[in-house]
């Protein structure tokens, strides 16, 4: 068992203290570092959250068993009281911000021992990310991670501050909600007193938040966890929190302009760093059009040109097929990379882009000594022409081709100009690109369900001319539904909703909902709309991927305290288990053991 605490009070934490502090008699606490023995001088590094105190054991100086103080392993938990004091020259670490000082102690109390760790805490970031999660307790001691969390609750903060000095109220909303499923596979759960039924944890608080506008409560916001039983990708987790916010009278321009000032005042709490207001706002089909992507990394060029015209007519078959099929032909140029690019990594992107779907690419490599290219030779002279025009082609460049249906073209080519930018190293670091994506489609079409489904979700309200489209013409309809974008990744997204009951019947009979069954699912919302609703609309944001991205860092997991993985289980509790039978019974469940 370790020592008591005692009388002994902790005066600060190891790394608040200054060169002022010297000569100062002080209390520290926290665990064992890196430690150097020389015998009757002991050097231990002081670990706490605030970083590193170097304190210093003396024979000569110390009170006390000096057999105690060869006893210290790595992460024991130590207390020490002692005088602070300069260090001498030879000992100045200029690395840390404590590096002038240390402490010479007089007393030492060890709190708490502990076993040799599986790693050692500073070398973290080496080690395998299953045994970090394993004992994410220890790898949370590293200060990688806990300067992570510090920076997310930094975030957390500034937001609710914004939001509440401007008018929002903080109200919660329940996690055990109405399975209402359109969008994600909900996480279910059992009701005990109702045998058979279950609740659902909430996706997003969305339709509560709405009912808040209902209410009248104008303004509302909450930082909140949600939940969509999905299969994992590297940016996703199963539980994940949302910046959730909600507004009434307003359109989509005054919600956009809120939260600019909010992203405004993050990026200058966290990092001190300006962004420009307004944010640059790119209607969703020129975003695609341009980029290949609704979420466009748009810190570098490299954009996507339409040359379906030019070859409508062609003799090449496979691009003047795909026009006459209603799809398109677009290409990229890769800059200056017909002699960077040797033939076989050529041949790795047009594998790379069948990933998206596209069937083939096709190429032409502009060389000094004339083109090179498995396609010209199908090509009028007239059609080569008009695409090196039309694509800026130039001695040096190699344009790469995708001819599909357009959502094909669109993907293939939008992650082949990402590739190719990580590649030729074109991305600016340390750029804070934010804009945002508006105009939506309201729909798109599920081949899956064989039906039309929510780009958004289904109480987003459509674009004041397209509310005429929403059954008769789907396809085309827009909606009030805006993104905003960070570095290519969306860091939130939000809609103006629907405020009429009708055109909300209209809007799910789009989704080929009958209309009992959606009142069956959503007759509360439908109901609320009856009794005085105002205009009104929202965003959120995903809290852990703004985390990620202002940290720096490739993974949510590195922002998460205790994040799952890919198979949605968590390492260090082990989490999901089975349960005892006597659970089970309780709640009516049996379960399927093949
Ligand atoms: N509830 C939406 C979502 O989770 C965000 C919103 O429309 O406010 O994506």
């Amino acid at each position: 068992m370790g020592e008591l605490l005692g009388d002994w009070k902790r005066t600060a934490l190891c790394a608040e203290f200054t060169k002022d502090d010297v000569g100062r008699e002080v209390t520290l606490m926290g665990w064992a570092d890196t430690r150097r023995d020389l015998g009757g001088l002991v050097f231990v590094d002081l670990r706490d959250r605030s970083g590193i105190m170097q304190v210093v054991f003396d024979e000569s100086v110390f009170e006390g068993d000096f057999d105690k103080v060869g006893s210290i392993r790595s992460e024991f938990v130590l207390a020490v009281k002692g005088k602070i004091m300069e260090r001498s020259e030879d000992t100045v670490n200029p690395k840390i911000p404590t590096g002038l000082i240390e402490v010479k102690v007089r007393e030492m109390k060890i709190l708490s021992k502990a076993e040799t760790p599986p790693f050692e805490i500073e070398d973290g970031s080496k080690v395998r990310e299953e045994l970090r999660l394993k004992y994410r307790f220890l790898d949370l001691r590293r200060p990688d991670m806990q300067k992570n969390l510090i920076l997310r609750n930094k975030i957390a903060n500034s937001a609710r501050a914004y939001l509440s000095d401007n008018g929002f109220l903080d109200i919660e909303t329940p996690m055990l909600q109405k399975s209402t499923p359109e969008g994600a596979r909900d996480y279910l759960v059992p009701s005990r007193i109702h045998p058979g039924a279950f609740y659902a944890l909430p996706q997003s608080p969305q339709l509560f938040k709405q009912i808040l506008m209902v209410s009248g409560y104008d303004r509302y916001f909450q930082i909140t966890k949600c939940f969509r039983d999905e299969d994992l990708r590297a940016d996703r987790q199963p539980e994940f929190t949302q910046i959730d916010t909600e507004m009434s009278f307003v359109d989509a321009d005054d919600v956009m302009t809120i939260h600019e000032g909010l992203i405004q005042k993050v990026f200058k709490d966290v990092m001190d760093i300006d962004i420009k207001l307004p944010l640059r706002r790119i209607p969703y089909q020129e975003a695609m059009d341009r980029f290949g992507s609704d979420k466009p990394d748009t810190r570098f060029g490299m954009e996507l040109r339409d040359v379906s015209d030019i070859v409508a007519g062609s003799e090449f078959k496979v691009f003047s097929s795909v026009v006459k099929n209603g799809g398109s032909v677009r290409a990229i140029n890769a800059k200056g990379c017909a002699n960077i690019l040797a033939r076989r990594e050529i041949d790795a992107l047009v594998d790379f882009v069948k990933i998206y779907g596209a069937k083939g690419m096709a190429w032409i490599s502009i060389r000094e000594d004339g083109l090179n290219s498995p396609i010209t030779k199908f090509m009028t002279q007239e059609e080569i022409d008009a695409i090196m025009q039309r694509t800026d082609g130039q001695v040096g460049d190699i344009l790469f081709f995708v001819g599909d249906k357009n959502s094909v073209v669109y993907d293939s080519l939008g992650a082949l100009r990402l590739k190719l930018a990580e590649k030729l190293e074109l991305v600016k670091e340390n750029t804070w690109d934010l804009l945002w994506v508006t105009e939506f489609p309201l729909f798109e079409y599920s081949e899956e369900e064989k039906r039309y489904v929510a780009k958004h979700h289904p109480f987003t309200s459509p674009m004041d001319e397209d509310i005429d489209k929403v059954v008769s013409d789907p396809a085309n309809a827009r909606a009030k539904a805006y993104d905003i974008v960070l570095n290519g990744n969306e860091i939130g997204g939000g809609s103006i909703r629907i405020h009429s009951s009708e055109l909300q019947e209209k809007m799910f009979e789009a989704l080929g909902f009958s209309k009992e069954d959606a009142w069956n699912r959503f007759g509360f919302l439908l109901e609320a709309l009856k009794y005085g609703t105002p205009p009104h609309g929202g965003l959120a944001y995903g809290l852990d991927r703004l985390a990620m991205l202002m940290a720096g860092v490739d993974s949510i997991r590195d922002v998460i305290a205790f994040p799952k993985v890919q198979n949605a289980s968590d390492l260090m509790s082990k989490a999901p288990t089975e349960v005892d039978k006597k659970q089970l019974r309780e709640l009516h469940i049996k379960v399927d053991e093949d």
